[in-house]
């Protein structure tokens, strides 16, 4: 039985009517989205790469709204897990803000989003001449500001596109100095193995 991220039935195998959860981007996948800890490395690795999945999902609008309007500040495990592409903690914050009727700022995935633009191959283009970007007090390169989005750590040396395409800044086509040490190592140990 498929599953999404609220561990309800797959709707191949609900005896209910179709909803927006039918084209969730998470079916299936229940166990990244709701992870037994709530602390520590692998907590974090698995709320970045539910992120991802949602980042890509066509309801998430319609699951942040329905978490934003269900769930309650002073219930524990009513926030557990991502939700709408947002963290618990993320959520708490906005909560915090609607009470405070704060404007939503910016996020570092906006900034990206909006200077960048999908192409054929999984590259992306950085789109305008800028070629940095400040955010929280920090300047971002158009390569840093995608790193942190997809790695949330600092570069260890010079961050380079390992796809061939000159300026490319998908996520997935970026390695640092650690990366390409670890797979030097990794292609020496298959040659010796
Ligand atoms: S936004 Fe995320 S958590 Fe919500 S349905 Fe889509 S993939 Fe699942
Ligand atoms: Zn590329």
């Amino acid at each position: 039985m498929t599953t999404t991220r609220y561990g309800r039935r797959a709707p191949e195998t609900a005896d209910r009517a179709p909803n927006w959860r039918d084209t969730a981007a998470c079916l299936g996948q229940a166990a990244l989205f709701l992870p037994r800890r709530d602390t520590g490395p692998e907590y974090v690795a698995s709320m970045v790469a539910a992120k991802k999945v949602c980042e890509h999902c066509p309801v998430q609008q319609a699951c942040l709204d329905e978490a934003m309007a269900t769930e309650r500040a002073d219930t524990e495990n009513a926030r557990a897990g991502v939700r709408g592409g947002l963290t618990p903690q993320e959520r708490a914050a906005r909560y915090s803000r609607q009470r405070r009727r704060v404007p939503e700022p910016p996020t570092l995935l906006d900034q990206y989003l909006r200077r960048t633009e999908p192409l054929h191959d999984g590259h992306v283009r950085w789109t305008v001449a800028t070629k940095s970007v400040a955010f929280q007090d920090r300047q971002y390169t158009a390569a840093q500001l995608a790193w942190a989005l997809g790695t949330r750590r600092e570069p260890e040396g010079a961050l380079r596109t390992t796809c061939g395409m000159a300026g490319c800044v998908a996520v997935e086509h970026l390695s640092d100095e650690a990366m390409r040490n670890s797979a030097r190592r990794y292609r020496r140990w298959k040659a010796a193995a």
